[in-house]
């Protein structure tokens, strides 16, 4: 007879739950861990708090292993987070608003010839849109002044 298990009972707490809150592990018989998620994770942040030197270099070691599921948790993290994402960056922003500007005043001090290569180089490359976008500025210019008098 085949049954399909929809709880389990959690080896760690003793707890009843349904499966959702046990992770997949396809060792494990059933396909899901004996331990539930929240004592794994009560476990995993006990360990951490141990040693915490040891498992940011093992998350290291894991995402220059998988760099194609950090891109692509990081890119539904970011989709998912888009706002607060915007907000954190606004606020360090401001925390480092005058740092970040000498930071990037020295580099075009450093780099004068650089930027100015680049620069030509895009300009040179991009000329259709640039002329067309400073057709458009001109244009709104002379409406706005138009608009005043
Ligand atoms: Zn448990």
């Amino acid at each position: 007879m085949l049954t399909v298990e929809t709880q389990k009972v959690c080896s760690r707490c003793g707890g009843l739950k349904d499966l959702v809150g046990f992770t997949i592990d396809k060792r494990c018989i059933g396909g899901h861990a004996g331990v539930c998620r929240q004592c794994k994770n009560r476990y995993y942040r006990m360990k951490y708090r141990e040693n915490p030197k040891k498992y940011i270099q093992l998350s290291r070691i894991w995402k220059e292993k998988h760099p194609k599921l950090v891109k692509k948790y990081n890119k539904g993290y970011r989709k998912k987070h888009k706002e607060h994402i915007k907000e954190l960056h606004r606020i360090l922003y401001q925390q480092n608003r005058e740092k970040l500007i000498a930071k990037s005043k020295a580099y075009a001090e450093g780099h004068k010839d650089e930027i100015l290569i680049k620069s030509k180089v895009y300009r040179d490359s991009h000329r259709k849109e640039i002329s067309k976008y400073n057709r458009r500025y001109k244009k709104r210019k002379k409406l706005e002044i138009g608009g005043t008098i």
